[in-house]
């Protein structure tokens, strides 16, 4: 397997060459939803991009096994183990179990991403599902010095384990502004110091998620479960970890923590975070309440929105970015993005349609193909290998007009690498046109206007066409027949 593949890690704060530590297979673990509500846009960027990555990966040949879990317990409102349970809050208002709220908003992340085509992790592990791992786990830290227990409730002590390790290694902060920038601590707080934070805790009356374990009955901690669950499917040491960039300060920061406390080594090799989706600058977010939520882009039922958008052309507009450049949402951004999305599906349906000529013009498809290939080498650059794509949907064009001819050889080179490339690695499906039943019914409808033609009735004929053009499909009358194309 060739390595050219050069990735960002956060870890390192550089592009490192990728080396599997087990080639050609990978262990790659996601951070997953937090299934208490829907998932915004913002969300499914970050997935649609992992979604990427790992078509990739899997197109290079490599064997991944991709975890991305379901964070279903453990997740209190405040990052800092303060404030009400998520689910508890949310089954309160919506009058259901909290494992029903669980249910539902899994149910609901599964369908968004099927729409945006990306292919399903190979395990989905939950967090209410490895209660006795993360005890196990907490249960470690705790032997090897690194926590300590208050009433029922576990703290990991970060003041201990910077003693003997970099706390602030993913994000390269400095140890002081961090203290100056938590609160201080006072009386009532059980933690002894600022920074530590929970892993086990106890549950009050009135909390509905509870499990036994050996110092209350309670809960995990939001941070254990990346840690037990990607140690227990993937090792204790694996290539990529990933997720969202507002997750590395505290999230990621303390799932490495856990796992060197408790396994002395660190979990990931190669730590991976995407930018955020953005609304006028500010991130999306539930909170922000600036979230779009997918179905409300696709029907265009939401005030900030002209009109409504398909999946795909929402998954281009995100590819168009590349995932660690921040993306901003605006009308006119989505309207530039659905017409390039149209454009390039325009020539794959060509594609097929296309006849091999003696060669004219120059058309180099092995280095169309380098340039393709070194653009998702280079850390998955998939707005530079759309441009390139585009160089392809210029030469589809010329050909199928006439103004270029291609030989046997590079027309099925050509077609192999678009196809590879727009289906298999961007992930996306034509979903104008995608279906068989579409091209039939262009048949039929192409073969009545032949005939109210051939019966001089070209007031029909016309209407046809003019018909199809006001909906963006151009009829084309040649030897062959006629044609049609999206324009
Ligand atoms: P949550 O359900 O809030 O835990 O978030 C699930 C994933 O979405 C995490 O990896 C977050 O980092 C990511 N995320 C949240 N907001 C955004 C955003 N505006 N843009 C991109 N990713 C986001
Ligand atoms: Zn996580």
């Amino acid at each position: 397997m060739d390595n050219r593949l050069v990735l960002y890690n956060t870890l390192t704060r550089k592009k490192e060459r990728f080396e599997p530590l087990n080639s050609p297979f990978v262990g790659m673990y996601v951070c997953g939803p937090t299934v208490y509500s829907d998932v915004h846009l913002g969300n499914c960027r970050t997935f649609v991009s992992f979604d990427l990555i790992l078509r990739y990966l899997t197109h290079r040949g490599y064997k991944v096994r991709y975890v991305r879990n379901i964070t279903d317990a453990g997740h209190l409102e405040g990052d800092n183990d303060e404030g009400e349970d998520k689910f508890a809050k949310k089954a309160k208002l919506e009058q259901l179990e909290p494992m029903e709220i669980v249910q539902k908003y899994t149910l609901g992340f599964h369908e968004v991403l099927r729409l945006f085509n990306t292919l399903p992790p190979s395990i989905e592990p939950t967090a209410t599902g490895h209660i006795s791992e993360q005890i196990e786990m907490v249960r470690k830290i705790i032997d090897q010095g690194f926590a300590y227990e208050v009433n029922g409730t576990v703290y990991f002590d970060v003041e201990k384990y910077v003693k003997e390790y970099d706390y602030t290694i993913l994000t390269n902060r400095r140890l002081d502004d961090l203290l100056n920038n938590t609160r201080e601590l006072n009386g009532q707080d059980e933690k002894r110091g600022r920074l530590d934070f929970a892993l086990w805790i106890k549950a009050k009356p009135e909390h509905i998620m509870r499990w036994p374990s050996p110092w209350s009955v309670g809960f995990p901690g939001w941070h254990i479960e990346c840690s037990a669950m990607s140690s227990k499917y993937l090792g204790e040491q694996f290539d990529i970890h990933g997720g969202g960039m507002d997750l590395a300060a505290t999230h990621h920061t303390n799932e490495i923590a856990q796992s060197q406390a408790c396994n002395h080594t660190q979990p990931a090799r190669y730590w991976m975070h995407t930018n955020m989706l953005t609304v006028n600058g500010t991130r999306m977010s539930k909170s922000a309440g600036n979230g779009f939520l997918p179905h409300e882009l696709f029907s265009g039922n939401h005030p900030l929105l002209n009109r409504g958008y398909s999946p795909m052309a929402v998954r281009f507009f995100m590819l168009q970015a590349h995932y660690r450049s921040t993306l901003d949402f605006s009308n006119e951004a989505l309207e530039a993005a659905d017409r390039g999305y149209k454009r390039l599906m325009n020539a794959m349906a060509l594609l097929p349609k296309l006849k091999p000529g003696p060669k004219k013009g120059a058309l180099n498809i092995d280095e169309l193909r380098q340039r393709c290939y070194a653009a998702m080498d280079d850390d998955f650059n998939s707005p530079v290998l759309i441009a390139e794509l585009f160089e392809a949907v210029r030469m589809i064009n010329s050909i199928y007009d006439g103004k270029l001819s291609i030989d046997v050889s590079s027309l099925s080179a050509l077609k192999t690498l678009v196809q590879d490339l727009v289906y298999d690695v961007l992930g996306l499906v034509d979903d104008n046109t995608g279906s068989d039943d579409f091209e039939k019914l262009m048949d039929v409808i192409i073969s009545l206007r032949n005939d109210a033609k051939q019966n001089k009735d070209y007031t029909t004929s016309d209407r046809i066409r003019e018909g199809l053009s006001s909906i963006g499909i151009q009829l084309k009358d040649s030897k062959e027949g006629t044609l049609w194309s999206r324009v």
